[in-house]
């Protein structure tokens, strides 16, 4: 049996000059997490390497003071499931000991990073992408062999006007290979947000393309005046018109606007995840979900969102997980879902996938290295190698 030698955790800046219309990313930070075994391989131990999610705060606190010690004092056979290897769904269950339930704030980050760092240290130890991983645990064996991303960006640089910056970032994305795009709305007026849409919507052509998030910024009223402009351009979405958690506000914003609404990066539990498809009116032949597992606790509670989901008569396959996360492409394959958000160029070091996830018509397939393969990424390597170099010596 494997044994659990070591959990470290570190926090990252974002490199990051740019600004959606609530929040400045440049002082964002990530959590970073190695959690070393005693297996070793080519004289090197199998490190499991995870962070939490891009866009949000580091919670080193919370993992050294609380999380990483449960782990650590935890008797090692109590970590192990039926196949007697370390189970992250056992792990996850004996972190959260001693937590309340409800007010899931920033801890559900916090185990994430824990958690996730789990999963890549069992796929590894299992000699198998996680996604293979995933699909045998909760998908029958099925995956998808590919995973559709679109190109997240279209943020407000500072200081700047007009669209050409704008319209170069979202036509470099074309040229990369994606084909759907999403930019950020509600950080300008809304005559100004429409000409950055109408400009953006000239390179794409067509509106079922392109994705817009107001990032919770609105008040109905203001949710109302932009859907009624932006109707008529049939957009892929119409993303976190009002704050997250005002179930009422979208339920009254869907009586005003027909095309597709997505929703859910700021809930991370599966209950609040069901307080969302009870109560905001969403569709489940149209609309789209956006939990991120990265900020709810990992990949077990993505899976008891799913359950939720099919109770409500939802499909996985309206699930497109915020964040920009490996780990959540290898998740969109292995339990098919939807598709994945894809941060590339910005977010550095954490946004993209990395050189070996070449983006063709839409769409990544995942390469073939054992766990998630962050350590792949050029961009990140440094990072993982500073925080635990015996794995990369
Ligand atoms: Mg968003």
């Amino acid at each position: 049996m494997t044994r659990v030698v070591e959990v470290r955790e570190q926090a990252v800046r974002l490199e990051a000059a740019i600004r959606n219309s609530l929040v400045d990313f440049s002082q964002m930070t990530v959590s970073v997490v190695a959690v070393v075994s005693d297996r070793v391989v080519g004289g090197r131990p199998v490190v499991g390497l995870g962070f939490n999610s891009i866009g949000r705060y580091a919670q080193s606190g919370m993992l050294r003071d609380r999380f990483i010690p449960r782990l650590l004092d935890a008797d090692p056979d109590a970590l192990v499931g039926d196949d007697g290897e370390l189970d992250p769904g056992v792990v996850r269950d004996l972190v959260m000991r001693n937590e309340k339930p409800g007010g899931h704030g920033e801890r559900s980050g916090a185990v994430a990073a824990l958690e996730i760092a789990v999963w890549d240290l069992a796929a590894k130890l299992a000699g198998v992408p996680l996604y293979r991983l995933l699909a045998d645990r909760y998908n029958d064996g099925a995956y998808d062999p590919s995973v559709d991303v679109y190109a997240a960006g279209g943020y407000y640089y500072p200081g700047e006007d007009g669209t050409d910056r704008l319209v170069a970032e979202m036509r470099g994305y074309l040229e990369e290979g994606y084909t759907h795009l999403k930019m950020k709305i509600g950080g300008a007026s809304l005559d100004e947000d429409i000409e950055r849409l109408e400009a953006v919507l000239e390179l794409v052509g067509d509106g079922s393309r392109l994705a817009v998030d107001a990032n919770g910024r609105f008040d109905l009223e203001t949710a109302i005046a932009y859907g009624e402009r932006m109707e008529p351009y049939g957009l892929r979405w119409y993303e976190e018109a009002g704050d997250p958690l005002d179930y009422a506000l979208q339920a009254e914003l869907g009586r005003h606007y027909e095309p597709p609404f997505a929703t859910a990066e700021n809930l991370f539990s599966h209950q609040d995840v069901r307080n969302l498809l009870r109560y905001a009116g969403l569709r489940p032949e149209v609309d789209l979900l956006q939990m991120d597992p990265g900020l709810s606790y990992g990949i077990v509670e993505l899976d008891r969102m799913l359950d939720v989901l099919r109770d409500e008569g939802w499909s996985p396959r309206r699930v497109i997980p915020h964040g920009g996360h490996l780990m959540a492409l290898h998740m969109a394959a292995g339990m098919q879902l939807g598709g994945n958000e894809s941060y590339p160029g910005i977010f550095q070091p954490f946004g993209g996938f990395g050189r070996q996830h070449e983006v063709v018509d839409g769409a990544i397939a995942i390469s073939d290295e054992p766990g998630i393969g962050l350590e792949h990424k050029d961009e990140l390597r440094p990072v993982l190698a500073e925080l635990v170099p015996e794995a990369f010596a």
